[in-house]
């Protein structure tokens, strides 16, 4: 007789579900099908604003930001008093960051990002967001339970460190600045740019790793 084993059926399911689109995926799919079919938009105009976005802007436009931050005391200063003014220092701008806020990480406190009600996020300088930043988990537990989400990530907090979580709007987004990681003395902001991850400047890691790139 067939016994019901749950771990051979939790594998089941996931391999069915590692088959299939995410909902997000499915739903832009839809969506570029409906608007190119209708003569809205060509297609290689989607590819060509996606390779931007993907390829030139994100996240290497915010790393630029977080590393000139390291470099620089008074910009550091100008971009946590109101960073969407800041980033115009490089020519950065975008409906996505016409309202910035940047927020940084120090040895007692821990910033995160998320969108609770869609997926806002800062887009002119970070790029495309990520599938888990979209998906309903991510924006659930992030406010729930940001320390569990966090370890997820393999950031595992101590409890003298203080979590900020920080929900967007489409009228603000945030940028976190991580902290620079020690051994990176008299590096140009070039080669501090390279360590900075994206996911570091959305707060789902923390400890940057000083290895040039
Ligand atoms: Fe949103």
């Amino acid at each position: 007789m067939a016994t019901f084993n749950s771990d051979k059926a939790a594998e089941i399911h996931r391999h069915l579900h590692s088959h299939l689109p995410s909902d997000p995926a499915l739903r832009v799919k839809a969506l570029e099908s409906l608007v190119v079919e209708r003569g809205l938009v060509a297609s290689e105009t989607i590819d060509r604003w996606v390779e931007a976005y993907a390829e030139h802007i994100g996240p290497k436009r915010g790393a630029r930001v977080v590393a000139r931050s390291w470099l620089d005391a008074g910009f550091r200063a100008r971009l946590l008093e109101n960073a969407a003014e800041a980033i115009k220092e490089f020519g950065f701008e975008g409906s996505a960051t016409g309202h910035l806020r940047a927020v940084e990480n120090t040895s007692d406190t821990h910033n995160m990002v998320v969108c609770t009600l869609c997926s806002c996020y800062p887009f002119s300088v970070l790029g495309m967001s990520p599938a888990w930043y979209k998906s309903s988990a991510y924006r659930a537990r992030a406010v729930r339970e940001p320390r569990s989400v966090l370890s997820e990530f393999g950031v595992d907090l101590g409890p003298d460190i203080a979590v900020r979580v920080w929900d967007s709007t489409a009228e603000l987004r945030y940028i976190v600045i991580p902290q620079r990681p020690e051994g990176t003395d008299g590096w140009d902001e070039d080669a501090l740019a390279a360590i900075v991850t994206r996911n570091s400047m959305i707060g789902t890691d923390r400890d940057l790793k000083a290895e040039a790139v």
